[in-house]
């Protein structure tokens, strides 16, 4: 098995848990000694960086999150003059690279790299690039948008750091001009978000007369949404992709990302960067640890080890995962993980945790008679709903009126059966989703409007 950095790759859990400890410990004293900021939010969580002993007391510093990320980058705005936060550990005249969040919720907060933050990211990145057996000089376009989110520009540096030969064709570009320019380019390697792959492969054809499948790419990467670790999703930019390998690729925030990517087994994200990307999980009731063993579900929480600029200690992440630590049946190391739904997003129906995204995928399962897109409209804010959960459902054109109550009647039923909650189905012709909403792609599950929730119970949206 090929891997790039086999030492830090195949690291024993005990090896792997010293290591952690002892770059933990530079962390907690580095913030403590060069960001008054983190001085007094150890002083009042009452946490000493001598008292970090064993990875267990780690559990005692206080996390951080997106509100309070945006907080300290206004503060800094006002006060440094620069908007990386007051818990910058580094000059600001070392910044090398800004990258910003996606801003999906609410205004963007953004991260300085230094070089070193940069070197780190291309390790992390080659790591994957060897997993999947893309080698340096190998063509990978890059059809992800072309913006300085972390899979944006930054991805496109990290892949050039390692060698690959980046063609940056960007996904604002329309079908018609990445067809033309991987046709003119012939990559190994495609990367994209799972809306734009799945995108590319139903439309490229008619579009362009280029089809896909005939452009000898054996490696679809797609980042951004949960779609690549979906059975039915990746079989499906398989397919469009004449056979290619979709694999499926994660950042951590706070990290230096990518730190993760799946494999031909498709048994969830390979973590590879535990020596540089350090990860709690906790259960997001009540924020307590869960054992890190194989089967547990719950927040994942990440640490930076190395991070020069403004390290996020203890990040809450608000992705709910599951982890697996068995061996994988590509030989791989690595724990693995599987991404199960947003703490943000998730509902409780009459006891039951549901997930927006594995409503998706129950329909997503169901096959051509759907596009894919869904949208849950809820009368308030969750987390506790009462059911019928209405359900937007988008459809093809020219479905006739026994075929939608087909539809709706099989999807409530499937619903029910795999989730375990009433929902209401809800057609909607082609056309009132977006494809790609914002910066990365990704497309809205929520909506929170009253009226439209009403409408749909009287049968009237
Ligand atoms: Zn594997």
């Amino acid at each position: 098995m090929k891997l790039w950095n086999k030492k830090m790759e195949t690291l024993s859990r005990a090896d792997l848990r010293a290591l952690q400890l002892t770059k933990l410990q530079s962390l907690v004293e580095k913030v403590d000694n060069q960001s008054p900021y983190y001085r007094d939010k150890f002083q009042q969580a009452g946490v000493k960086p001598a008292q970090l002993k064993s990875l267990e007391h780690y559990q005692d510093f206080p996390f951080f999150d997106k509100d309070e990320e945006r907080l300290s980058q206004e503060r800094s705005r006002a006060e440094l003059g620069h908007s990386l936060g007051m818990h910058i550990t580094c000059d600001a005249k070392q910044v090398n690279r800004i990258s910003s969040s996606s801003g999906t919720t609410g205004s963007p907060t953004f991260s300085g790299f230094t070089a070193n933050d940069r070197a780190i990211a291309a390790e992390n990145c080659s790591r994957g690039m060897v997993r999947i057996g893309v080698e340096p000089g190998d063509v990978v376009l890059h059809a992800s948008v072309l913006s300085m989110w972390i899979a944006g520009v930054p991805a496109v540096d990290s892949m050039m750091a390692y060698g690959a030969c980046v063609v940056p064709v960007g996904a604002l570009s329309g079908v018609e001009r990445v067809a033309q320019i991987a046709e003119a380019t012939r990559p190994k390697m495609i990367r994209t978000t799972v809306s734009f792959a799945r995108h590319l492969a139903k439309t490229m054809h008619e579009r362009s007369g280029i089809d896909p499948k005939n452009l000898g790419i054996e490696k679809v990467v797609v980042t951004g949404e949960p779609g690549g670790s979906i059975r039915e999703i990746y079989a499906e930019i398989e397919a469009g992709f004449g056979g290619a390998t979709c694999y499926d690729n994660m950042g951590a925030t706070g990290c230096h990302s990518p730190t993760g990517i799946s494999c031909e087994a498709h048994a969830g994200i390979h973590f590879y960067a535990e020596d540089n990307a350090y990860f709690e999980i906790v259960d997001p009731k009540t924020m307590q640890p869960l054992p890190i063993e194989d089967g547990v579900e719950g927040e994942i929480i990440f640490t930076g080890l190395e991070r020069e600029c403004g390290p996020l200690l203890r990040w809450r992440d608000k992705d709910i995962i599951r982890l697996d630590t068995k061996p994988c049946e590509c030989g791989r190391p690595g724990v693995r993980m599987t991404f199960k739904g947003r703490v943000d997003d998730m509902l409780l129906v009459k006891g039951v945790n549901v997930f927006p995204n594995a409503v998706r995928d129950v329909v997503n399962r169901y096959g051509d008679s759907t596009t894919g897109n869904i949208r849950l409209v809820l009368p308030k804010a969750g987390p506790v709903i009462e059911p019928p959960i209405i359900v937007l459902v988008e459809t093809p054109v020219g479905i006739d009126e026994a075929q939608q109550q087909k539809i709706c009647q099989d999807l409530e039923t499937a619903i029910h059966h795999q989730i375990r909650f009433r929902a209401k189905v809800v057609l909607q012709p082609m056309g009132q989703f977006d494809v790609q909403t914002g910066a990365t792609g990704k497309s809205k599950l929520i909506e929170i409007n009253a009226e439209s929730h009403q409408l749909a119970l009287e049968g009237k949206l």
